[in-house]
């Protein structure tokens, strides 16, 4: 820059010399020659600004385009941060510290089937999604341990209601988190559907646990709750009653009618013991058409009456299969009950056993009570 100056003073004193000399030797041409020097001055002037502020031009622009690029580069990145959430195979919403909805996603769209325009800002949503009021307070419960007491949340299952009024199952990733200035913005919830797999999982467990043919437990099943039912009622000293039923001559069923349709036979009877047991009670396949009721908290005498109304029942029934009239069915049955029996569950069972051979040997259709 010092040079350019030097070379701009020279080239002012350089004309301002030439100018004068010319003056001298034509003073007619004064004027013009000074309004040449006025002319070359001005230019000089401008070129030298120019060229003086030039690198102070560059730079200035140069920060401008660095600053639009940075703000283009933050808005790319914003809209990235945007298109990811929406785009992302999983629920996501953000909830601010007056439980107020700031985010959801385009996936929680379309699990839940609410618009994102429908729920921001709307605390509706918490009685859309949980109807049941005693439900939503137990996960209300849940939001306050997140955002009031920094509480984690992994794997944590919901059932909430869609806008279509299906059923779904969320697990719930959910933490709260901190602007920049360290001020709390709410929780983030990352929420995945898994109401598939929670049904293929509950058939498979139906499958592991049921039998087919009848739909009630099967044996591996049925032993295993009667193990505990009877180890707590030994532990409580509470009642505990066991009925084992026997369909008389079902081989008959079988002979006179088909094999299917002694199935379908024994699908009906399964379908009305499960009728017949109230809820605390149960009912198993203990082989072939010997099938088993558990009361648990029942003393022999209500266990005889219960086994009494279940064999009226059952003899009450008209029975067709496919068209055929099937005629009566009826059964037999062996009673037995803890404390009245002192045992374990082969010791119940054996003496169930004894008592319905009794009541074969008696004749049939007819309740027996183990000695
Ligand atoms: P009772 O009990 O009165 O002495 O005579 P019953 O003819 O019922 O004799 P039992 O209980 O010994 O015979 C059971 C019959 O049940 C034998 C078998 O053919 C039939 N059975 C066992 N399991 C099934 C089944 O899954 N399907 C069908 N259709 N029949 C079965
Ligand atoms: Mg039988
Ligand atoms: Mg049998």
């Amino acid at each position: 820059m010092g040079g350019c100056s030097l070379v701009a003073g020279l080239v002012f004193i350089g004309m301002d010399l030439l100018g004068h000399y010319w003056v001298l030797r034509r003073p007619d041409l004064a004027i013009p020659i000074s309004l040449f020097k006025g002319v070359g001055f001005v230019c000089i002037t401008i070129l030298l600004l120019y060229w003086v502020l030039r690198p102070w031009k560059k730079d200035l622009q140069a920060s401008q385009l660095r600053d639009s690029h940075q703000r283009q580069q933050l808005r790319e990145l914003d809209q990235f941060r945007e298109l990811v959430i929406d785009n992302a195979m999983v629920w996501i919403n953000v909830l601010d510290p007056q439980w107020r909805i700031t985010l959801w996603n385009k996936a929680a769209e379309q699990i839940s089937g609410y618009r994102r325009d429908e729920v921001l800002d709307n605390p509706a949503i918490w009685e859309w999604l949980y109807p049941d009021p005693d439900y939503r307070a137990s996960i209300g419960a849940k939001v306050t341990e997140i955002l009031e007491h920094d509480t984690m949340v992994e794997g944590f299952e919901t059932r909430i209601r869609c806008k279509q009024g299906e059923e779904k199952i969320i697990a719930w990733n959910s933490r709260r988190f901190f602007g920049e200035d360290g001020t709390l913005m709410g929780s983030i919830a990352i929420g995945q559907d898994i109401t598939a797999r929670k049904l293929a999982e509950m058939e498979l467990e139906r499958l592991a646990t049921h039998d087919s043919l009848t739909g009630l437990y099967n044996r591996h099943e049925l032993m295993r709750r009667m193990q505990d039912d009877v180890a707590r009622a030994e532990r409580f000293q509470h009642p505990l009653c066991l009925l084992l039923i026997d369909i008389d001559h079902f081989k008959q069923i079988n002979d006179r009618f088909g094999h299917q349709a002694g199935d379908r036979v024994l699908n009906r009877f399964g379908a009305l013991l499960k009728e017949a047991t109230r809820h605390v009670d149960y009912a198993g396949r203990y082989g072939g058409e010997e099938l088993v009721i558990v009361l648990p908290e029942t003393d022999l005498q209500e266990g005889f009456e219960i086994a009494e109304r279940l064999r009226n029942r059952i003899e009450s029934e008209r029975w067709s299969q496919a068209g055929s009239d099937i005629g009566t069915i009826t059964i037999s049955i062996g009673v037995v009950a803890y404390p009245d029996l002192d045992g374990g569950v082969d010791e119940l069972f054996l003496a169930a056993d004894l008592a319905l051979y009794r009541a074969k040997n008696g004749g049939r259709n007819q309740v027996c009570i183990a000695a």
